[in-house]
């Protein structure tokens, strides 16, 4: 995933060359230059206090600099109106990086408290942006002329981007209606919040107390160890503690032999936000719906889908229904096909009952070693995360010359978080790359790819990127350095994608780093390919005790299970990628029942029993806070391009220059300066096709 910090997409962050705002808050970090390597931020120096009145200063300035550009009297030129508000507010996407980045790691109540208020503040920022008349008809003309503008590829996308914002953001409607959409707006941003947060809270609520060695049968050693260090640091001394986090819930489905257990995590994880407690979101969701319903009419849009596709690779709804259909299919026939295996070993043990979605993961692991052989706990020692880590540098390296040097005098936000200096093969400096792996209280779940500052390169000042990896994977334990697994290693490399996008992108807007959702994973996905190649596996997966080189009767065992539980993990994204749709293609705006609409949208879309959607509506923090809200699908579109895409590899040489070379310069240089569908036609020479995909995953 890459998480979007959504709230200023096309502000910029620049170094501060005016010192602004010097007059008050003299140790407020924001307001002066930064003295530090690479102007990184002093993370030192920058204390709770300081975020909310760098926010109100930030926004202050920013409005003066709005002011200035539409009382210009001279008229407008792409250079004194867009590059003007490309610009802008550096102070404040200076503040805000910092703050959302450091509010999805480390946050707290008092974070908390300054999010809602800082994100009311930047609500109202935008629309007062984006409902501004004099600006809208400076880029109404430059629209209007642009044909005769002589405008670059790039110059022309920026422009067309700020015209249909403006538009969607209602720079067409009557003074009345944008008053009314202002409401919505400023509604829909504290729900998303709360839902956010609701999800959050849940995720460290629930504890499963084991109190009896009995209750443990099957689960591997580094799971009951972390149970322990968990429940001790508690106090439930001589108990086991766990929890829903992904590293400890994952692992207690595929091996705990307790099959009541299994069903009390796995529900546990499935209903978050769905316990009619004052963490519920049910509530919260259908009214996100009906805004989203309203804004969308509002705005001449049928359905809140069609508002957000207009800005996608794909386009349309139905483009997406036909898509995600055409491969629902071959999917369900294999889902079935491996329940039937599942179901016989559940049969031969004598377990007197039919596989239910909570034990997937328990026959699944049972069906791998049966199979396959292959036992995942096996792994994990050759899966230190420092030689994963030198390994996707490693394929770095080899395809585009890049370095990684480690540095310490660099500040960090939290002791857990590594830096380093990305360079190219001839020394030249690229960017900064924060690494961040492990679970903490204050993390938000999950792995994404976040800057502190895009590239950018406007009248010849070259701005490097400050990129962030974050991610929650398995911690170090008092004996054992932090060992991670498969699902994790392929995490690592795809959130390293994103951090390459990020790092080698060289345009001159920072509007132009905004890239589309259904076309931002292919940069990550297709590195997850070279993850499980063999020959990159000898290079980075070494016994962590040993240091002895991953054996390759390991390896063959990766490779042939790669078709295994392919049915599974499609359907249940599929799924999700439905019920997401399905939220987002109503035209009424009555308020619905989220259970029973869940329900009926699983049963038209024909899902086996035995598999759940992915997320269900009240957990599902992508849609309701991440942004990708009628996006979800996005990931295996991606899917496509990067299956198709990584042919190219495997045909002409895993590591061939040529094609490396081909698609850092038409992909991950170009950022969202281009259309993406073009920018896909250069590097393949023809449009992405969907066998690669389905050949890769055993569905054809
Ligand atoms: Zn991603």
């Amino acid at each position: 995933m890459k998480k979007y910090f959504h709230l200023l997409p096309l502000f910029i962050l620049m170094i501060t060359i005016n010192d602004q705002a010097q007059s008050q808050n003299t140790d407020n970090p924001f307001f002066k230059n930064w003295e530090t390597p690479f102007q990184t931020p002093p993370f030192n120096e920058i204390k709770t206090e300081h975020y909310l009145p760098a926010y109100e200063e930030g926004i202050r300035l920013q409005n003066l600099e709005f002011e200035a550009i539409v009382n210009n009297q001279d008229k407008p030129t792409f250079e004194n109106t867009i590059t003007a508000i490309e610009k802008s507010g550096q102070l404040l996407v200076k503040v805000n990086k910092v703050f959302s980045s450091l509010n999805s790691t480390d946050t707290d109540d008092a974070m908390q408290k300054i999010a809602e208020t800082s994100t009311s503040m930047l609500s109202k920022h935008i629309d007062d942006f984006y409902l501004s008349e004099k600006l809208f008809e400076r880029i109404k003309k430059l629209y209007d002329e642009r044909e005769s503008l002589n405008l670059t590829i790039e110059q022309n996308r920026v422009l067309e981007n700020y015209y249909i914002d403006f538009v969607r953001g209602g720079a067409n409607l009557s003074a009345e209606e944008k008053e009314q959409l202002r409401k919505i707006n400023y509604e829909l941003s504290q729900l998303v919040l709360k839902f956010g947060d609701n999800v959050r809270k849940e995720n460290n609520k629930f504890e499963l107390i084991i109190k009896q060695n009995e209750d443990l049968a099957g689960l591997p050693d580094a799971s009951i160890q972390a149970a322990k260090e968990k429940a001790d640091a508690k106090g439930y001394t001589g108990q086991w503690l766990f929890t829903i986090d992904k590293p400890t819930l994952i692992p207690f489905l595929q091996y705990s032999e307790n099959r009541q257990l299994r069903e009390i995590m796995y529900k546990a994880y499935m209903n978050r936000g769905n316990n009619n407690d004052e963490l519920d979101n049910k509530n919260i969701f259908s009214r996100i719906v009906v805004l989203r319903v309203e804004k969308a009419n509002l705005l001449g849009y049928k359905t809140y889908s069609d508002f957000i596709l207009q800005k996608k690779m794909a386009k349309t709804p139905e483009n997406v229904y036909s898509f995600l259909n055409d491969i629902w299919n071959p999917t369900v026939l294999k889902a079935k096909s491996e329940v039937e295996e599942m179901q016989k070993i559940i049969d031969t043990e004598g377990g007197k009952f039919n596989l239910e979605p909570w034990d997937w993961w328990y026959y699944a692991e049972k069906v791998k070693k049966e199979k396959y052989a292959l036992d995942e706990e096996m792994l994990r020692p050759y899966f230190q995360l420092e030689n994963v880590i030198d390994g996707v540098f490693a394929v770095s390296t080899k395809l585009w010359g890049l370095q990684f040097v480690e540095r310490k005098d660099i500040q960090v936000y939290n002791p857990e978080v590594k830096v380093f200096e990305v360079k190219e093969a001839d020394g030249k400096h690229i960017g900064i790359l924060y690494t961040d792996y492990f679970p903490r209280a204050g993390k938000t779940n999950g792995a994404w790819c976040g800057d502190f500052r895009p590239q950018s390169n406007m009248n010849g000042i070259y701005i490097t990127p400050l990129i962030t990896n974050v991610g929650n994977f398995s911690k170090p334990t008092s004996d054992k350095p932090a060992l991670i697994s498969l699902d994790e290693v392929r995490t690592l490399f795809h959130e390293f994608g994103h951090a390459l996008h990020s790092l080698l992108q060289n345009v001159t807007y920072p509007g132009s780093a905004s890239v589309p959702s259904d076309f931002v994973e292919l940069p990550s996905q297709i590195m997850e390919n070279w993850a499980m190649q063999p020959e990159v596996l000898k290079m980075y997966a070494k016994h962590y005790k040993t240091g002895e080189i991953i054996p390759k009767e390991l390896i063959d065992k990766i490779d042939n299970s790669r078709f295994f539980n392919q049915g599974f993990e499609t359907l249940e994204y599929i799924a999700a990628s439905l019920l997401d749709m399905d939220w987002h293609v109503i035209t009424d705006t009555q308020e619905k029942d989220v259970v029973q609409f869940e329900r009926e949208s699983i049963t038209k879309m024909g899902l086996i029993p035995q598999i759940w959607p992915r997320y269900l509506t009240t957990n599902f923090i992508h849609i309701a806070t991440w942004g990708y809200e009628s996006g979800y699908y996005s990931y295996l579109w991606s899917a496509v391009l990067d299956s198709d895409a990584f042919e190219s590899f495997m045909e002409n040489g895993l590591f061939d220059k040529a094609t490396a070379e081909s698609f850092r310069q038409n992909i991950l240089s170009k950022g969202g300066s281009e259309d993406p569908m073009e920018l896909y036609i250069k590097f393949k020479g023809r449009k992405p096709m969907v066998d690669a995909l389905l050949k890769k995953r055993g569905l054809n």
